[in-house]
């Protein structure tokens, strides 16, 4: 027999196998029972919490040959005609797809006929809001006057595009969230029916993964279990999902709270040369956050990574307070959107969390030093100010700077240094490329500019210097030595047509 997906062996075939729908498993029960089936129902909710499924079975129901009280038998000729998925009489439509549109047209003329086998034709338009204005329309006079062989279920994720007209003229359930401890007990029946070994905290995480969806936490698991063999044990789980394990969480979430910058890095360094995901290491630091929290005012839900990790986050939770802990949460909260927007998500990341330090970042170069070897081998000359506005000495007027920008441009100096102040022009050097080349981008160029002219004087410039490498591109007006204009294709054109050998070049606007 072909491999059949855990999610389709396991869905409920029957209103007392539905997870965390009971009202409406009752209310449908009842409707069944008394013979008050409606002529249309709107199934409302997320994905993967049982809309369809529920809808099968009321076909089921309503069709059985032999129900007992409200529950479909599952053997009669009928339910096992539904069962197959070779029904004619109940018609699945995808509104999302073209076919269903099509199927829509002809349903009015199709609606009229007599249920070929089963009792009742059943029709399940998923996605019912993507139906066309057109579609609608067709369904409408439909749903004005239902044969009465008929019963419509309308699925839909999004129940606010469904016009009033037809929604009026349904029954509404609203299918809720399927909560974690229900979807992790749901997803440990199967596991010993599979007779797979899996370890009740690779349930819980999976189930909290599933975000409220029955189907995406079976499809998790399915996954894993083909994946990772008879036996999963959760830093297996974690690994093979991408995720940061526990021990990596509580260091990393450690050195954070510690204001250690550098460890900070480190670890992420380590956690991208392993494979990590950044999105699943971020859900899984406000997991960590939010268990350190709980467990500093000595509350522990269902939730709990457990063990050392435990130990470890609730010791985090009482040594940063709850207030490093809401900032920190807030921080990589704000970073998703940024991320959606096309924000790169390491670099944000790192400055999330270096921003977020609960004490200063130590400084591991040191700042402004006099007259040291430097970048490219050029000599940086002690910080000479220009007169005005000449009050401030070089590090305060540094410090001004961090202080004067935008949180999250101001996080990306901190661990960079004033390396050189001369001749207007403001040299920055980064200890990570990362961040140099993160300022690089238009929009914080634009800002550091602004605020340094501001600092340092409305004439200046900006030289900007990643760690050992080469200065990145200067901004705003790049200049370019002599050497590198020298090999410009038109500049070479021009020394071959004039025969020079020997060419001054002035960029534009200078000298
Ligand atoms: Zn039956």
């Amino acid at each position: 027999m072909a491999y059949q997906t855990l999610y389709l062996k396991y869905r409920s075939q029957r209103f007392g196998d539905l997870v965390g729908q009971d009202a409406i498993a009752q209310t449908l029960r009842n409707a069944v029972e008394q013979g008050r089936v409606a002529h249309a129902y709107l199934f409302c909710g997320v994905r993967g919490t049982g809309k369809t499924s529920t809808a099968r079975i009321l076909a089921k129901a309503i069709n059985c040959l032999d129900r007992r009280g409200a529950e479909p038998c599952g053997v009669c000729a009928n339910c096992v005609e539904i069962g197959s998925g070779a029904a004619v009489d109940l018609i699945e439509i995808d509104a999302a797809s073209n076919r269903g549109i099509d199927e829509i047209r002809d349903l009015r003329e199709r609606v009229k006929y007599l249920p070929a086998t089963l009792k009742v034709k059943v029709y399940i338009i998923d996605e019912a809001h993507m139906l066309t204005t057109e579609a609608f329309n067709a369904l409408l006079k439909t749903l004005e006057e239902p044969p009465a062989h008929v019963v419509f279920v309308l699925a839909t994720t999004e129940p606010h595009k469904i016009p009033l007209t037809v929604a009026s003229r349904c029954q509404r359930f609203d299918f809720r969230r399927i909560d974690t401890g229900a979807i992790a007990a749901h997803l440990a029946s199967i596991v010993e029916q599979e007779q797979v070994k899996v370890d009740p905290p690779s349930l819980a995480l999976l189930a909290r993964l599933a975000r409220g969806s029955m189907r995406d936490g079976i499809t998790l698991l399915d996954q894993l279990i083909s994946q990772g063999g008879e036996e999963l044990t959760v830093q297996k789980t974690h690994e093979l999902l991408g995720l940061a394990d526990p021990d990596t969480l509580v260091r990393l979430l450690a050195v954070v709270t510690e204001g250690d910058g550098a460890k900070t890095l480190g670890e992420l360094q380590r956690f991208y040369d392993a494979g990590g995901d950044v999105r699943q290491l971020v859900r899984g630091l406000l997991g960590a956050i939010r268990e350190a929290a709980l467990l500093s005012v000595g509350y522990q839900d269902a939730e709990s990574l457990g063990g050392a990790a435990s130990a470890g986050l609730e010791r985090i939770g009482r040594a940063a307070g709850r207030n490093a802990l809401l900032s920190l949460w807030k921080g990589l909260m704000e970073m998703e959107p940024e991320v959606r927007k096309g924000a790169d998500a390491r670099l944000l990341l790192e400055v999330t969390l270096l921003s977020n330090m609960t004490r200063p970042v130590p400084v591991t170069v040191p700042v402004a030093a006099p007259t040291t070897e430097a970048v490219g081998g050029e000599r940086v000359i002690e910080p000479a100010m220009d007169a005005e506005p000449a009050m401030l000495g070089p590090d305060a007027r540094w410090d001004a700077l961090k202080q004067r920008l935008p949180k999250m441009v101001g996080s990306l100096l901190m661990d960079a240094r004033l390396a050189e102040v001369k001749e207007g022009l403001v040299r920055i050097e980064f200890r990570y490329p990362a961040h140099a080349e993160l300022m690089q981008k238009a929009s914080n160029r634009e800002t550091l500019l602004a605020a340094v002219r501001e600092i340092f004087g409305a004439d200046s410039r900006v030289e900007l210097a990643a760690g050992e490498k080469k200065p990145a591109t200067p901004a705003p007006a790049p200049v370019r030595s002599a050497g590198s204009i020298a090999d410009d294709p038109l500049v070479k054109e021009a020394m071959n047509r004039f025969d020079a050998t020997n060419v001054r070049v002035t960029p534009r606007g200078r000298g």
